[in-house]
């Protein structure tokens, strides 16, 4: 059987570009070839990944397109969507990665891959890929859950029926009784008037019906009725491959196994300082907060997190971006705050190496933005979430984890946007204080931890995401 050759193209962020590097790993570790498309600027972040698996032989090719941020309106060496300082920049954005088709499609001419993997945001890519004859598989980065249910708020309207951005309305359609408000719904899927995003998401749509099918970044034990339902009654293909990430520890350790790495773990100099602080901790002592790569706060909710965070007496580990600092003052930060709580608690200014944070043994909960690899990342640590959606389809993320799979519960988050400011910091430290101690959070511990089994479970030869894999590998190379 000839080799299968993948191309790989994530949207340009973080959120959607870890996993499909994840995704690109696992392809070439199943024995395809895999070449990863981004813009110049890009690149950097990904050969950096990239290297550090090449002592497990895994090789996976970068192109580079030009990508058009003048053209466009943006500021010169904005290639990233977390870089858009502002919500109006995003249309321009959109709008230079639609002009990206034309270099895609040189590509694709010359390389001739079995398959084109393309983010959910390219819908562009479905007709590049079909003028060689080449299937498009989606790439959407989030979960079964959360597809089903935009689906069915955007096919119903739920929202019209009720007469407050606060009264909430059942999700029509899904196998659980699933509420939400108005509020809690993006701008585009709010609001009748015809906005650029409106119009792309029809084009995404549209484009995912013609294209070869959707990879879900999920595991069918974790949300069965949601894979059956997106499949059976919403009549999509689909092949649920996660968690990618998980196959990516999986790669590592049985290279080590089989003694194709001469990596040894790292020294205590190597090892990171945070990680070094948790070492000291007692198990599952220690709350890791952190919200993504594109969230903002304002400084008074960040203050609110501070209070809340030390009124919950527990130990703490908190992300802020840098851009979250409020300039240089901090002026958010309560007086001798960092004197209060030294020891306690650790405040992070920039980039966490979350995973590895997650998977400490010290670490006890998680509060987070429900990203959709966030969300996984603590599935898989097998830690209780306090759950504190902002915008994309975190409130849906949201919702899986606490009224479906009950490994968390909500901070009361109720208004959709970057930038969040509606939350009271005793709400914050009722939440903390509800996932670490006492019977309740001995549950969602339990819970989480039989949710890491069968994420570990179905990533093993027979396993659920391995089967699909195996499936969709053997039809791409017939494909050809
Ligand atoms: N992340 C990290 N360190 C940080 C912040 C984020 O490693 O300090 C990683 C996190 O582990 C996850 C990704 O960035 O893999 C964020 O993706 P997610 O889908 O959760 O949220 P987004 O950033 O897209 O909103």
């Amino acid at each position: 059987m000839d080799q299968v050759h993948i191309f790989f193209f994530p949207m340009m962020a973080h959120g959607h570009m870890i996993p499909t590097l994840d995704m690109a790993k696992l392809f070439v570790y199943r024995g395809a070839r895999a070449t990863v498309i981004t813009t110049p600027l890009n690149v950097p972040y990904l050969t950096k990944a990239i290297q550090k698996i090449n002592h497990l032989g895994i090789e996976i090719a970068v192109r580079a397109i030009t990508f058009p941020a003048a053209e466009a309106g943006l500021p010169d060496g904005c290639e990233r969507m977390d870089q858009l300082s502002s919500d109006d920049l995003v249309p321009k954005f959109f709008k230079a990665t639609a002009l990206l088709q034309e270099p895609l499609e040189n590509l694709l001419q010359e390389c001739r891959p079995n398959a084109l993997v393309a983010d959910m945001f390219f819908p562009w890519a479905t007709d590049a890929a079909a003028k060689f004859g080449i299937p498009r598989l989606v790439f959407h980065g989030i979960g079964y859950f959360a597809l089903c249910a935009t689906e069915n708020v955007r096919a119903y309207k739920p929202h019209k029926n009720v007469s407050s951005d606060l009264e909430p309305f059942l999700v029509p359609g899904l196998p659980h009784e699933i509420y939400l408000t108005r509020s809690q719904l993006s701008l585009h899927d709010r609001e009748d008037s015809e906005t650029y995003m409106t119009k792309l998401l029809r084009e995404v749509k549209e484009s995912e019906s013609r294209s070869y099918g959707v990879i879900v970044n999920s595991v069918y034990e974790l949300e069965p009725e949601y894979a059956e339902y997106y499949t059976k009654v919403l009549g999509k293909r689909a092949w649920h491959i996660g968690p990618l990430l998980l196959c990516n520890t999986k790669i590592e350790e049985k290279a080590r196994r089989e003694k194709r790495t001469t990596l040894s773990p790292p020294s205590s100099e190597e090892r990171h300082e945070i990680l070094k602080w948790l070492d000291t901790k007692k198990p599952s002592s220690v709350i890791y907060v952190c919200f993504g790569s594109m969230s903002h706060f304002i400084p008074s909710q960040l203050h609110e997190i501070a209070v809340g965070l030390e009124a919950s007496g527990q130990q703490f580990i908190w992300v802020v971006r840098k851009d979250d600092k409020d300039q240089e003052n901090e002026e958010w930060l309560p007086e001798g705050y960092e004197e209060r709580v030294r020891g306690k608690g650790m405040i992070v200014r920039g980039w966490a190496p979350q995973v590895l944070i997650l998977d400490h043994e010290a670490t006890g909960a998680f509060v987070t933005h429900c990203g959709w690899n966030s969300t996984l990342e603590g599935i898989c640590a097998g830690v209780p979430m306090v759950t504190w959606p902002m915008f994309a389809e975190q409130f849906y993320n949201e919702k899986l984890l606490t009224t479906v799979l009950k490994v968390g519960v909500e901070v009361g988050a109720k208004q959709w946007s970057r930038v969040t400011a509606d939350v009271k910091g005793e709400a914050v430290a009722q939440a903390v204080v509800r996932v670490m101690v006492g019977e309740e959070a001995e549950g969602f511990r339990s819970r989480a931890r039989s949710l890491k089994e069968k994420a570990l479970n179905a990533i093993e030869p027979g396993g659920s995401s391995y089967s699909a894999l195996n499936a969709l590998l053997k039809e791409l190379s017939t494909a050809k």
